[in-house]
């Protein structure tokens, strides 16, 4: 049997971390066992869904490189079939037109709710044999008898009683179907072997198992993950910060950073922390998802995040953080240092994309101004003729290399008498604008000699002029 997950998103916002993560279980799931992933697009409520909503959810797959082998299905393309189970199930007894009016449910709930029993449909309509109407909705005629089992693979097994189960709209009365009639035909029709979804949707699982006993169809197995907690320990939301993928992108994370949080954030192996995509695939199981709920740990993320900038290939790590400098209107192959050297230098100090790119956006282009605190401490009178000599020193070099540029730091702190830090650092300051860069000898050597001599030009104006 060929294994077959699917992340069945509803277009009606961002991609957000619950569903990447979501997604990435049954990626990896797929993965592992040499299986098929499917992505379906849910986008029957019309009203929510939008375009740009499934353009962020692709936006966010591709990003986080969880490439799908069928899809993207969309529900609303696929409605005759619905129409086809709809009338399949009414023809055999299992579907029936309801006419009640939201009069009569509501004082149907209100009776129910006086009695202290649990809000249910019961089922009036059943032998009525309504025609089709314009007010008739159709609802599933659920048994009556008999249990549910659903042998959740993370849950372990759920039983519930048929009599705690109400007769399902399953076509509103304009006739459209609705969620749990379209999910169910999905995954008959698409072959789903596993549905590994968020546990919001356990409500609905036997009324899906009881839909798809009456299509004859084979049923999936179900593995429901559980939900993911701010770090106050309700519902992770918008309050808690960033929870759509892209925005990630967007605060300068790796996409591999996200992909190891997530697939620890409520999956465990051992107390292994770190986990390239090949090992998840390797070791993903369901049997060791949490059963209870995890808590969004930012910096956890953030510690990952520096990890993957360290650890991955600079090239890589350089190829992110081009897509930053961009945001910055840099663009790193016109005039400047190799970005693979810059993320070499870089790496250790930073811990998002997004600093990087703000911390070496002066290799590219002229600041506009320098640090006002930087400026202060290393720009005082009389440094112009620290700048001056190696302006002279640095114009006659020959070649223009790490070694023999940190020779002349050094040279002219001995000629002048002065500590190291007296030179080295009213020069940072004029070739970066800041007093934080990495070692002063490498940061000449890849800002190159052009730019490193007219921003000493410019800093002993603007000291000048103090
Ligand atoms: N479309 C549903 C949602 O976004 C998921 C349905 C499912 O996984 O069965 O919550």
């Amino acid at each position: 049997m060929t294994i077959k997950t699917r992340f069945a998103p509803s277009p009606t916002g961002y991609l957000h971390v619950g569903g990447a993560r979501t997604a990435l279980f049954s990626w990896l799931y797929a993965r592992k066992h040499g299986g098929k992933f499917v992505l379906r697009i849910e986008d029957t409520d019309l009203e929510r869904s939008t375009k740009e909503s499934v353009n962020a959810i692709l936006e966010g797959m591709t990003w986080l490189g969880l490439e799908y082998d069928e899809g993207p299905f969309y529900q609303t393309e696929r409605f005759d079939r619905y129409q086809k189970v709809i009338q399949q199930l009414l023809d055999h007894g299992d579907a029936y037109y309801c006419c009640c009016s939201k009069e009569t449910l509501e004082q149907l709930r209100n009776e129910q709710k006086a009695r202290k029993e649990k809000p249910r449909y019961d089922g009036r309509c059943r032998d009525a044999k309504h025609e089709d109407s314009k007010e008739a909705v159709i609802r599933f005629r659920n048994p009556d008898v008999g249990e549910v089992v659903i042998k959740d693979l993370v849950k372990g097994d759920i039983v519930i009683a048929n009599k705690e189960l109400d007769d399902l709209i399953i076509a509103r009365s304009d006739g459209s179907p609705t969620y749990n009639l379209t999910v169910v035909v999905d995954d008959m029709d698409m072959g789903i072997t596993h549905v590994i979804r968020g546990d919001d949707h356990i409500n609905n699982t036997p009324r899906q198992i009881n839909i798809l006993k009456a299509l004859a169809a084979e049923l999936p197995q179900y593995a429901h993950v559980p939900m993911i907690l701010g770090d106050d320990g309700s519902r992770l939301s918008k309050r808690h910060g960033a929870i759509s993928v892209m925005q990630y992108r967007d605060e300068g994370f790796l996409p591999e950073a996200l992909l190891n949080y997530l697939v620890r954030l409520g999956w465990s192996h051992g107390d292994q922390e770190v986990f390239s995509v090949d090992e998840m695939i390797e070791f993903f199981d369901l049997e060791n998802v949490n059963v209870s709920a995890s808590t969004f740990n930012s910096e956890k993320l953030l510690w990952l995040n520096h990890y993957y900038m360290m650890h991955s290939d600079s090239a890589h790590v350089a190829r992110h953080l081009s897509w930053h400098m961009g945001n910055l209107n840099i663009d790193p192959a016109i005039d400047g240092p190799d970005l693979v050297k810059v993320v070499e230098i870089q790496r250790e100090r930073c811990k998002t994309l997004v600093e990087m790119a703000q911390a070496s956006a002066f290799f590219y282009k002229e600041f506009e101004q320098y640090d006002e605190k930087a400026a202060k401490k290393s720009f005082k009178q009389g440094c112009e003729l620290v700048l001056k000599n190696l302006f002279d020193k640095f114009s006659e070099l020959e070649q223009w290399q790490g070694e023999q540029l940190h020779q002349i730091v050094l040279d002219v702190a001995e000629a002048m008498d002065l500590k190291l830090g007296k030179v080295a650092q009213p020069l940072r300051v004029a070739i970066s604008g800041a007093s934080v860069s990495p070692p002063i000898d490498v940061t000449l050597s890849l800002l190159g000699r052009k730019k490193t001599l007219a921003r000493i030009s410019r800093a002993i104006n603007f000291i000048e002029k103090l």
